[in-house]
């Protein structure tokens, strides 16, 4: 049988942040299902470099956005991938609204983000023609970046410090051994075997599958899996904007916003529909609420020019309350080797490089 240090499941941008990491010093091969890296949810958001202000303080969300934003903008320049720090307007309309505004200001700080500065009227009026706002916050640290190129770079150091990628690949099962795992892959319909000493699942959306398939690990270690759509629309043509624009969040996520892509193109979304298998297709009556929502705070969008765009499915664990990422290793779970990575939904992109430097310390421990 073939042996391998350490096999990842998921070619995603976490997996491959992992796998571009732990190749520095171990030999890793990182598998996928599909014909290439990247083609569920991390091709499938926003692209947004998050600041790290919404999340509550000491979560894995707060910890590792921060940290991630950090080394995301480092890498960014050290391997020319194309990143913008745009910065993002977050506003108010209401006074209930400028209550949670001055709220998530409060939770930035207990983050470590310091830098926000309130916006006057005619601040927000030049920064922002034709934001119908009452009060807004900056923030110069959310940006955006290209998330394909951003995977490309770390296949690049992956292969460049001797590790594979193999994609058309699943895993199918694993069996705890006494030095790591026997694992059963699926190769294009062919089985096949390897060993390995450390098994890292980090299959998004699939993730709570795979676990199922790893013998010995109890079921109250495999949370639930719900399935969270967030759908965009692009605006064709021109637009007043140049920073990012954010109404408060939600309960799942982070109200209809605006951004920009590397191009400078305006799409708004996403917004946030529980269903009950996987489906990226756009939903036709979804449009009269975007153009509802967006008109709102920009009275001036024009219906014709919003056009569907793509949708991204976020793995939450709980349909009813927040959540954090949970990410286990065998001081959890108690099986050597093995790590979990379950509902890393936003700010999952921003944080996958501090995601990796965790992981990599938790195999340490
Ligand atoms: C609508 C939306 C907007 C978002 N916006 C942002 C944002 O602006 N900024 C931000 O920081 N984050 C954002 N996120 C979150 C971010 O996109 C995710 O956290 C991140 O992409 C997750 O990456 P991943 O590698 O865990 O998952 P994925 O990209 O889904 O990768 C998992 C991979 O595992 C593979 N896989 C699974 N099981 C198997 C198996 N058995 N065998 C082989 N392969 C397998 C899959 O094929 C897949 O390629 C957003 C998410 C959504 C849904």
């Amino acid at each position: 049988m073939d042996h391998v240090d350490t096999v990842i499941i998921g070619a995603g941008v976490v997996g491959l942040s992992l796998a571009a990491r732990l190749s520095q010093t171990r030999p890793v091969l990182v598998i996928d299902q599909m014909g290439q890296f990247g083609e569920h949810t991390s091709s499938r958001n926003s692209e947004v470099i998050h600041a790290g202000l919404y999340y509550d303080a000491h979560s894995l969300k707060a910890r590792l956005c921060v940290r991630g934003k950090a080394l995301l903008y480092e890498h960014c320049e050290r391997f020319h991938v194309p990143a913008k720090r745009l910065g993002k307007i977050l506003f108010a309309r209401t006074a209930a609204e400028q209550d949670k505004l001055a709220a998530i200001e409060a939770q930035a700080k207990r983050n470590g983000v310091h830098d926000l500065t309130p916006l006057s009227q005619a601040q927000i009026a030049e920064m922002a023609p034709g934001l119908r706002a009452s009060a807004a916050l900056f923030s110069p640290s959310t940006g955006i970046v290209d998330s394909h190129q951003l995977m490309l770079s770390l296949v690049h150091q992956l292969e460049h410090a001797g590790g594979n990628l193999v994609c058309h690949t699943r895993f199918d099962s694993a069996q705890p051994t006494a030095n790591g795992f026997n694992v059963t892959l699926d190769c294009d319909g062919e089985d096949f075997m390897l060993s390995c000493n450390t098994l890292i699942n980090a299959g998004g959306l699939f993730a709570q599958d795979n676990a199922k398939r790893i013998h010995g690990l109890a079921a109250n270690h495999i949370p639930q899996s719900h399935l969270c759509r967030g759908q965009y629309f692009c605006y064709q043509g021109s637009h007043p904007f140049h920073h990012l624009i954010y109404p408060m969040p939600e309960q799942h996520g982070l109200g209809i916003h605006a951004t920009l892509d590397m191009a400078g193109q305006l799409r708004f979304g996403p917004d946030t529909q529980f269903i009950d298998k996987l489906d990226y297709q756009l939903d036709a009556q979804a449009k009269a609420r975007f153009v509802a929502a967006i008109q709102s705070y920009w009275p001036a969008l024009d219906p014709e020019r919003l056009q569907p765009d793509y949708a991204g499915i976020r793995p939450k664990l709980y349909l009813d309350q927040g959540q954090d990422f949970v990410i286990e290793g065998h001081q959890h779970h108690g099986i050597n080797g093995l790590i979990n990575l379950f509902g890393i939904e936003s700010p999952g992109l921003t944080a996958s490089l501090a995601i990796a430097e965790y992981v990599e310390a938790q195999l340490k421990r």
